[in-house]
């Protein structure tokens, strides 16, 4: 048997970076910016109107009420406006580009004229004055050409997205989202939501599986399940390994007679047994120089410790993110049982979480047994304790593993 950490460092030692790619803001969301983006455009990009109403120059109306000539209509989108000549207004909408010769923008509010859609008037009368530069929006007054507007590292969500395209972006590089393919091994295995029938079970791993790899940011690439036959699991992985970064299996990896991902694979992987329980018996190794494969072990509680301990931080490393998270602490609410020589990984619920230390109970009062898998829906978190301890007492400290 290896530690824990022998092996994560075994596994960390083959993963580099994904190469960041450029994507079209429409693709960005939830992903991690690979640099600092830089405004191209000015925002905004040319002095506008802040008000529907008239574009005048302030000493034509410093002494309302005064009736100017209307000379023409500047709607939003207008790429060459009609000039504001001394003695005269241009109908203005909001956005639009200012005149030239006008220094002003007279709110539709402070004239003669209605709000709303209405035929150009010949004429306007101006009710109240306005200062030279109201109600108008200056180039570059949120954002000039060269500032940064975003820094790399920024996990991209709407306003950032919004940000971006505003600065003049239409794509933004990124870190990708590993593609992983997700694989359950076993001739017990049936769909969900059918009636497994005698000695048959419900395929609890790959949605398991492909929900883990979701809520790490990675893309989830659905491979269905294989029965333990190892030519058959060769030709699906061959098969997908063109589309994936990552491959995760389960089932099929420790001693029995038909375990299948050892069979397939024993000149590819490695397998090993690591000093954590559950999840001893694991998995690992690269296909074709650049698909990192995780065998994991079947039992879904198996399957879901060696996600958080080995698969989330390879995942961290391929977007760039450090690999390795610092564990919580938290104390022992119950005595519980552990295996000596073993670091236990124990599916806890989180009890009093608003203090500094939060309490925590097994999840499942069946054990720590891996096959308990519906009471691991209660889990909030893992409790990890250290290899030399055979039991846990109330009150004792224990490391706390939170996704
Ligand atoms: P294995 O590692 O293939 O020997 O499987 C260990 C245990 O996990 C067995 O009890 C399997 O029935 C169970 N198991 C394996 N694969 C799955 C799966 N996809 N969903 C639910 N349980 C599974
Ligand atoms: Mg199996």
């Amino acid at each position: 048997m290896i530690t824990v950490e022998e092996y994560q460092e075994r596994v960390l030692d083959q993963v580099r970076e994904l190469a960041p790619r450029r994507v079209g803001v429409g693709d960005a969301h939830g992903l991690r910016l690979a640099e600092d983006v830089r405004a191209v455009l000015a925002v905004p990009p040319f002095v506008n109107s802040a008000m529907d109403g008239f574009a005048v120059r302030a000493a034509d109306v410093a002494s309302p009420p005064v009736t100017l000539p209307v000379r023409g209509d500047v709607p939003a989108g207008t790429t060459a406006p009609t000039a504001v000549v001394p003695g005269s207004a241009v109908r203005i909408m909001t956005g639009a580009p200012l005149p030239e010769g006008a220094d002003a923008v007279v709110p539709v509010e402070l004239t003669d004229q209605p709000p709303g859609a209405v035929e150009l008037p010949a004429a306007v009368e101006v009710r109240r004055p306005v200062t030279a530069g109201a109600h108008l929006r200056g180039r570059g007054e949120d954002v000039r050409p060269g500032d940064t507007v975003l820094t790399a590292g920024t996990v991209l969500a709407a306003t950032h997205l919004s940000a971006a395209v505003s600065a003049g972006h239409g794509e933004l590089l990124v870190h990708p989202r590993p593609r992983v393919g997700v694989l359950a091994t076993g001739d017990e295995l049936c769909p969900p939501g059918v009636d497994p029938g005698p000695g048959r079970i419900p395929d609890s791993n790959s949605v398991l599986m492909a929900t883990l790899v979701r809520e790490a940011g990675a893309e989830p690439v659905l491979l269905g399940t294989v029965p333990d036959d190892p030519a058959r699991l060769l030709e699906v992985v061959t098969g997908a390994l063109p589309g994936l970064d990552v491959l995760v299996t389960s089932g099929g990896v420790s001693v029995g007679t038909r375990d299948v991902v050892k069979a397939a694979f024993a000149e590819q992987l490695h397998f090993t047994a690591v000093a954590m329980q559950p999840g001893k018996p694991q998995g690992f190794g690269l296909l074709e120089d650049r698909v990192l494969v995780f065998a994991l072990p079947g039992n879904p509680v198996s399957v879901m410790v060696s996600f958080h301990v080995h698969v989330a931080p390879a995942l961290r490393r391929l977007v760039g993110l450090p690999a390795r998270v610092p564990l919580g602490t938290a104390r022992a609410g119950v005595d519980w049982r552990c295996p000596p020589g073993r670091r236990q990984y124990l599916p806890v619920v989180v009890e009093d979480d608003g203090g500094p230390v939060p309490s925590v109970r097994p999840a499942s009062a069946g054990g720590s047994g891996s096959h308990l898998v519906a009471s691991l829906a209660l889990a909030q978190a893992l409790a990890v304790v250290p290899e030399d301890a055979d039991a846990v007492s109330a009150g004792d400290e224990v490391g706390l593993l939170r996704w």
